[in-house]
């Protein structure tokens, strides 16, 4: 195990979709062909207006197209990183009907947005002459950012409660430092409050309770995201060594220092589990090991993003089963291995994933001075307990499609809890679809 400042981490971490030269992006986004009805608008969740901001890199307005992007899609700068285009924008590019490159879209949205950053981060809108009726977002996170950031220019007040010393949820803590680093996330955060959304650091439910907030706003937010990731259940995992992916990613992203093991054991198969294990592996985990418990037609994680870990040298166990974790045989208080069992390749791995059968006496023991869990993260709302009129649905907070308006109509939602966990565009979207509601229900009661 080895312990790594932070300076040595961040040389190991290269963009992943380096940024364009500015020849490069006008090369680019002269090859767009500014579709009409453009499919890669549709395609964004945000509904960015991609082949109007492209002409304007196009013809040299790179704050032009940054405005552009913004007005539909506040985070645009973490999305032109983190965002999967090959199934959104770019997947539905036209060029594929030609058999060319789809345009290069999220690099070429990095392109206007770095420029809009790096200018300044001048914005046009004046605030809006203020409007009884104020406004609590709960949750630091896209979903709650994307619709704080609607609300002043409607001359809301607007009030943003997140219970970490950081802003910006998954994209400051919890999304591998090789898609997006903090600063970028921080960056948006600042932008933010610029536009004049207070930040409050609270937990809710702990250090502010949900009655103070309901005596205080007359609208609230839900966007605090998901809860902590979900444990194994099995002997072995408090041993030292064993951390959960997302407080992996978070130590290694903003902290000073973090522990790599030499041979690195991570459990699960989505997409968090991939970045765990790319990060260890680029942090100097010398095997890097990622267990999965069906097979690889049923990972759940992006099959570019599993190709791109293959890359990276992580190896894949497909149909194995972790039932302990042995302490290391000279530290006892470490994790020392893995025990897994084979899952039977006939087990039934459909879309209703009923549990895998397991090989009786299949048991095998792969050494590893690292377990990193990945199983994806619980669906709890502690502080919704006492009962205010929300639903749930699938453990997820239910609400209407069209307005992200719950049960009580007091509460709205959007993010990871509504949707269970998905991109950081669809929480944008989530919050926005929110405030645009919020904003006629104010409109409507006071005019
Ligand atoms: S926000 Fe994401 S999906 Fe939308 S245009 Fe930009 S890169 Fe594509």
């Amino acid at each position: 195990m080895s312990s790594l400042p932070l300076p040595a981490n961040l040389e190991r971490f290269p963009d992943l979709h380096p940024a364009l030269s500015s020849q490069a992006a006008l090369v680019e986004a002269n090859r767009c062909l500014y579709c009409f009805d453009a499919p890669c608008t549709a395609a964004c969740p945000t509904h960015i207006d991609v082949p109007r901001f492209i002409r304007k890199i196009a013809t040299g307005n790179l704050h032009g197209s940054a405005l552009t992007i913004l007005a539909s899609n506040i985070l645009g700068l973490s999305c032109s990183r983190v965002c999967p285009v090959e199934i959104l924008c770019e997947g539905a590019c036209v060029l594929h009907r030609y058999n060319e490159q789809p345009i290069q879209i999220g690099r070429l949205q990095r392109d206007a947005m770095d420029h809009f950053y790096d200018g300044g981060a001048r914005l046009p809108a004046p605030r809006a002459a203020a409007r009884p009726g104020r406004i609590a977002c709960i949750g630091g996170g896209p979903a709650s950012l994307a619709c704080a950031a609607e609300l002043p220019a409607h001359g809301c007040d607007v009030t943003i409660f997140e219970s970490r010393p950081l802003a910006g949820g998954l994209n400051t803590y919890g999304i591998a430092e090789y898609k997006l680093r903090p600063s970028d996330s921080l960056r948006e955060v600042e932008l933010i409050r610029s536009m004049g959304v207070r930040f409050e650091t609270a937990e809710v439910g702990r250090s502010v309770s949900i009655a103070q907030i309901e005596a205080e706003y007359d609208l609230i937010f839900l966007g605090a995201g998901l809860g902590a990731m979900r444990r194994l259940g099995i002997p072995g995992e408090d041993l030292a060594g064993v951390i959960d992916a997302l407080t992996f990613i978070a130590d290694y992203k903003t902290a000073g220092t973090v522990d790599v093991g030499k041979r690195v054991a991570v459990i699960g198969g989505g997409n968090t589990a991939i970045d765990a294990a790319n990060a260890a592996r680029r942090l100097g985990a010398e095997e890097v090991h990622v267990l999965y418990r069906r097979s690889e037609k049923h990972m759940p994680a992006f099959s570019f993003e599993y190709q791109r870990s293959r890359q990276e040298g992580v190896r894949f166990h497909w149909l194995v089963r972790p039932v302990a974790i042995h302490a290391s045989d000279s530290a006892p208080q470490r994790a020392g291995a893995v025990e897994c069992v084979r899952v039977d390749a006939n087990s039934p791995d459909g879309d209703t994933r009923p549990e895998p059968v397991l090989i009786p006496g299949s048991n095998f023991l792969l050494a590893c001075d690292m377990v990193i869990p990945a199983l994806g993260q619980s669906r709890l709302w502690s502080f919704l307990e006492a009962d205010r009129g929300i639903q749930f649905e699938n453990k997820c907070v239910a609400v209407d499609r069209a307005t992200g308006q719950t049960a009580n109509p007091r509460y709205f939602a959007g993010g990871d809890c509504v949707n269970g966990g998905r991109e950081v565009v669809d929480a944008v979207a989530g919050g926005k679809r929110a405030a645009r509601a919020m904003i006629r229900v104010l409109e409507a009661r006071h005019g």
